[in-house]
């Protein structure tokens, strides 16, 4: 692994896209999500970090260098909302880890057979039923094509994703809880597609992350690593316990581009 610092001139003038995985990199992590259900109504409750005022005027001003991407295991709604002040027609968009693309105004996602969402309506009952007697389950987060299931980090939840789907589903720790889903969809995956879209090679988009549902993506594009200690990259950067490795780069970029 390098230091970004090292990056050439050459690869920072291919870049067109910039991605940024969101919890640990551009925001603190620490989601909480509390689900209570009873007879007649289910209470969802859920609280997540903002980007703060620099970084986004920060982003305004990379915009006009290079795309945007934010690619997440969260969902498109907490993407879009995440980011409204800077949403445009150039933003890019990438939730429920590589499933949902928001590009040029238009959403695609994979098609799934039945058997696929039944898996996870098997899993999520299941887990459910765990939940009643387990004060280490505390909800779900609302999604379309995967499981999030925040809890400790508990064996129970992987064997049983094992139990219910062999090899076919993936179950990652997330910090805060699992993400359940394909095998056949990732960050990376989406990231390769987008790459096609914008008719870009992959090594054309810089990607960052912290964990291992960025690993692919990291491998696929040109990576930086935040947590290098526990996910690799080709590139990684130093930051202070107290700093966001994402707003560093994106200062690190901005003096770049703005002296071009
Ligand atoms: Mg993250």
């Amino acid at each position: 692994m390098k230091d970004i610092k090292k990056i050439t001139k050459q690869e920072l003038d291919a870049l067109k896209v910039v991605t940024f995985d969101i919890d640990g990199v551009i925001t603190p992590v620490g989601t909480k999500i509390r689900e209570t259900i009873d007879e007649d109504s289910i209470d969802l409750y859920m609280e997540s970090k903002k980007l703060s005022d620099k970084f986004i005027e920060n982003l305004k001003a990379l915009e006009k260098h290079i795309r945007l991407n934010f690619s997440s295991g969260r969902n498109i709604l907490y993407l879009k909302s995440l980011v409204n002040q800077i949403f445009d027609k150039q933003t890019i968009l990438q939730a429920e880890n590589g499933n949902i693309t928001w590009l040029d105004n238009k959403i695609t996602h994979p098609v799934y057979p039945d058997e696929y969402f039944s898996q996870l309506r098997d899993l999520k009952e299941k887990i459910k039923q765990i939940k009643e007697n387990d004060q280490r389950i505390r909800g779900f987060e609302p999604k379309f094509f995967i499981l999030t299931v925040h809890c400790e980090q508990m064996e129970k939840i992987p064997n049983l994703v094992k139990q219910i789907s062999g090899d076919d589903l993936y179950c990652l720790w997330t910090n805060e809880g699992y993400d359940i889903g394909s095998k056949d969809m990732s960050k990376g995956k989406a990231i390769v597609n987008l790459a096609q879209e914008l008719k870009i090679e992959p090594k054309q988009i810089m990607t960052t992350g912290n964990n291992y549902n960025d690993q692919e993506m990291l491998e696929l594009g040109k990576g930086v690593t935040v947590e290098p200690e526990r996910i690799k990259a080709e590139y990684f950067i130093k930051h202070q316990p107290d700093q966001l490795g994402g707003e560093l780069l994106v200062e690190f970029l901005l003096e770049y581009f703005s002296k071009k």
